[in-house]
């Protein structure tokens, strides 16, 4: 099926149509196409473009997670999938999500930082993940003595690996293709077609079209969509504001992450520097203030990169949802419509478990992780 196929000269029909061509639509598409569903997905720009382009890539399960609760759990399960994920891919694809795993330096910046640091060193060992505690002398002897500034000690969590976006982008749209899948790019949906109170496609600008299922996994802008139907689906916009560096030898090949600021080598050479997080409308577009600031912050923690050449602005509205927890499943009461969306900081690494999850509930499986705490209508 080619992008910007005129829709409104033949009705089209799927059993799963998925709205929205971001890393989560791509990781759901992907896992019903393995499962042999049919499957088309429709992305109103180009495949990747919003949150997913902009997005630095850390598969953080425990550098991003506060306690130990059902996000964190989820988080531990999606970051196991990618090892076994990067290889079926690559096998089906010939394409490379470029998973990296040195692992992350949490870096501690002053004393508050420190004591808050040490307390997930405990509960996270205690739940069982490897995580290791550096004095200032030991983190230097590990990453170089300039690498960065004076810190007071890092959380070192060996098993928080990365991937580059657009790699494991492309490569799950094309494997998700190989295996069936139907893409459409340039498709905006505008509307559901509604029966009898269920959803039963939707309306794009470009034609109808019908299916037995509509999952929404339209990120930011999934709680615009949901007014429609009357649904308070509690998800909105919350912009990220990053920049990539040019270099051969990137300073260490570690990721370094601190308050507000993390620095990601990239197996192509880059380096990514992230990330504001700013309350927003739907403007993606990055601005001058908050990117001065975030390269002040950067140059501070890590000083040789102020040497390096500005490869490009990086602007995405991260899905932000109301308790910080996504939203996977179907919607009580709308029949044939189903949610995969609210991922927020952290909807790469939960890619994975989400494709994996959303293909359960679709064929009607057990669940491989509880899905009751990221329901729509959750107590
Ligand atoms: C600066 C920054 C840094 C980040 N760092 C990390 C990180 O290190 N690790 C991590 O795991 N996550 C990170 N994230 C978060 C992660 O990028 C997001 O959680 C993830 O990309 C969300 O994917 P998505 O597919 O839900 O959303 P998106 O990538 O935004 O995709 C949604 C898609 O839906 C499409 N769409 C919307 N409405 C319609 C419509 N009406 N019709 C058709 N299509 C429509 C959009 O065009 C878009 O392409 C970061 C995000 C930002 C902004």
């Amino acid at each position: 099926m080619n992008a910007n196929a005129n829709l409104s000269s033949r009705a089209l029909e799927t059993d799963v149509l998925i709205v929205g061509g971001g890393v989560i639509g791509a990781a759901v598409a992907y896992e019903l196409a393995k499962a042999g569903v049919q499957t088309l997905l429709i992305e109103r720009g180009e495949l990747g473009a919003q949150s997913t382009r902009a997005g630095a890539g850390m598969l953080g399960a425990q550098v991003e997670m506060m306690n130990p609760g059902p996000m964190y759990r989820l988080g531990v399960a999606s970051r196991a999938l990618f090892p076994n994920l990067r290889d079926e891919l690559l096998d089906i694809s010939g394409l490379d999500m470029e998973l990296q795993t040195p692992g992350i330096f949490r870096v501690a910046v002053d004393e508050a930082d420190r004591q808050e640091l040490l307390a997930r060193l405990a509960w996270q060992q205690e739940a069982g993940q490897r995580a290791e505690w550096y004095e200032d002398d030991e983190l230097r002897k590990i990453i170089g003595d300039d690498t960065v500034s004076t810190t007071y000690g890092a959380l070192y969590l060996p098993d928080d690996h990365q991937v580059r976006n657009a790699a494991l982008l492309l490569a799950l749209v094309a494997s998700a293709k190989m295996l069936g899948a139907n893409i459409l790019e340039h498709t905006a949906m505008t509307g559901f077609l509604v029966e009898n109170g269920a959803v039963v496609g939707v309306q794009t600008l470009n034609g109808p079209i019908r299916a037995n299922r509509v999952v929404l996994a339209t990120g930011a802008w999934t709680g615009l969509l949901g007014q429609e139907l009357g649904l308070d689906i509690p998800v909105f916009p919350v912009k990220g504001q990053s920049f990539l560096l040019d270099t051969f030898a990137p300073p260490t090949p570690y990721t370094i992450f601190t308050h507000g600021c993390y620095i990601l080598p990239k197996r192509n050479g880059q380096v990514y520097v992230g990330a504001t997080e700013e309350p927003s409308g739907f403007d993606t577009r990055p601005e001058l203030g908050s990117l001065a600031k975030l390269s002040g912050q950067a140059v501070h923690l890590m000083p040789s990169l102020a040497a390096l050449p500005f490869a490009a602005p990086l602007a995405g509205l991260r899905p932000g949802s109301r308790d910080g927890l996504p939203v996977l499943g179907e919607v009580p009461g709308v029949p044939g419509l189903y949610l995969s969306t609210g991922h927020f900081r952290n909807g790469v690494l939960l890619s994975a478990i989400t494709g994996r999850l959303m293909r359960e509930v679709l064929t009607g499986a057990k669940t491989s992780v509880d899905v009751e705490p990221f329901a729509l209508y959750r107590s």
